[in-house]
């Protein structure tokens, strides 16, 4: 099926807002099986008439976002019926809707609620739970492709993107058998990636096999029908059973989240260099409150001793970044939480204190559980702050991860 992607906004043209539209629908029709085949992002005005014109022949599903709005520049509805010859009526329900969305804010329902409860004729009307106009799904008829006029304010897109035109778009590719999976691999490269899954996964038929590198994380994306998609999982598991994060791209705190939960455990972190990153990503997850017991960000090397226990001589023999100290932070961490496991993390970011023997990017981990053995790891991760401190929190949450798993904890 070929897709449309037409986004609308005279702010996108000029620069002053990014189009992040274009990389969450595609991602998103991505999970239905499709893919965008061509996308233009216009200004607000009379080329939406004159574009949508122009790929209507061209395309099986066009989507457009923006210019639903209340204001005068907001004319997609109004284009749109017009060039396919609809009449607008006033849908008393839409109405409704904006009316009482409106009254919580102390607002008049106004001209502009009136023009955004037109709706054209055989329009399907898509909900809008966090703002005024609703979507419009247009099916197919001999003039036009199926045609979905959506709100440009992200808040407002993506939950109806997700409930509502998703549904949809399933139903109009239903007797398409392929469909998609996404794994995420956390520990290797890109190319080791391929070279070690092409040659399996190459042998399946009707499989289409895509990369995509993160830092310090892979995605592999394959299309296919379901039983191509099976063989391929049983590749996956196969090969790196132990880098395989999600198979289903959720983000390795997410993973975390879920493992602690699942054994009733907890942990609790002592961040140097990555400055609360470690709790910054664990807090992002809803249940994080179940399995995070504290986090401290010791920075000074005064605060590592008297909080953690770290111990002055060995930050005078080894250096406060190294692997004695992550040890004890580790420790430390653990003893004073009370958690079933602790990380601690030394390390320098950079672009100053860094020396021959410890250049910047050093970083030491460590990983201390009630019922295991302490483990410290060397990293080396020189880049910029910020990624450095990604990098260096991707790699504790996978040891993290690989324990609660049973895994070994080296890369292999
Ligand atoms: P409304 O006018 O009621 O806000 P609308 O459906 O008419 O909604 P637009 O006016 O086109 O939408 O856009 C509203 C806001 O949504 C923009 O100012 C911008 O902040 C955001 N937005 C619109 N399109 C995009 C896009 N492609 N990517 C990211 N943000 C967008």
């Amino acid at each position: 099926m070929r897709v449309d992607l037409i986004n609308t906004g005279t702010e996108l043209v000029l620069g002053r807002t990014v189009n992040t539209h274009l990389s969450y629908i595609g991602e998103q029709l991505f999970h239905a099986g499709l893919r965008i085949q061509h996308q233009v992002c216009i200004p607000d005005g009379d080329v939406i008439g004159r574009t949508l014109e122009e790929r209507f022949p061209r395309a099986d599903i066009i989507l457009v976002t923006g210019g639903l709005g209340p204001t005068s520049d907001d004319i997609t509805r109004e284009l749109t019926a017009k060039l396919l010859g609809l009449d607008l009526h006033f849908d008393a329900s839409v109405a409704e809707n904006i009316r009482g969305y409106y009254a919580v804010r102390n607002r008049p329902f106004g001209e502009g609620g009136r023009r955004q409860s037109m709706v054209p004729e055989g329009a399907i009307v898509l909900p809008n739970g966090y703002g005024t106009a609703p979507g419009l799904y247009l099916p197919r008829t001999e003039r036009n492709p199926h045609l979905f006029l959506l709100p440009g304010p992200p808040r407002e897109l993506y939950p109806m993107f997700e409930d509502h035109v998703l549904p949809q778009l399933r139903a109009i590719v239903g007797r398409s058998k392929v469909t998609s999976r996404e794994w995420k691999f956390c520990g290797l490269g890109e190319s080791e990636l391929a070279e070690h899954l092409e040659p399996p996964l190459s042998k399946i038929p009707q499989l289409e096999i895509g990369y995509c590198a993160k830092i310090m994380e892979v995605h592999l994306r394959c299309l296919g029908e379901e039983k191509a998609l099976e063989e391929a999982e049983a590749v996956v598991q196969r090969v790196y059973p132990y880098h395989l994060v999600s198979d289903d791209l959720r983000s390795i705190e997410e993973i975390v989240v879920e493992l602690l939960a699942d054994r009733g455990h907890w942990v609790s972190f002592a961040e140097s260099c990555t400055g609360g990153m470690l709790a910054h990503r664990l807090t992002n997850v809803s249940g994080a409150s179940a399995v995070l017991a504290e986090s401290h960000v010791t920075y000074a090397n005064e605060v590592k001793t008297r909080l953690l226990g770290v111990d002055p001589v060995a930050i005078e023999d080894h250096g406060v970044v190294s692997a004695p100290v992550a040890r004890q932070m580790a420790e430390g961490a653990l003893t004073l939480s009370g958690a079933d496991h602790a990380l601690g993390v030394t390390g320098i970011a950079g672009p100053t204190g860094g020396s021959d023997a410890k250049p910047v990017g050093t970083v030491f981990i460590g990983l201390a559980s009630k019922r295991a053995e302490t483990h410290v790891e060397p990293c080396f991760y020189p880049t910029d702050r910020e990624t450095f401190k990604w990098r260096t929190t991707q790699r504790a949450l996978d040891l993290l991860r690989r324990r609660l798993l049973g895994y070994p904890l080296d890369e292999a």
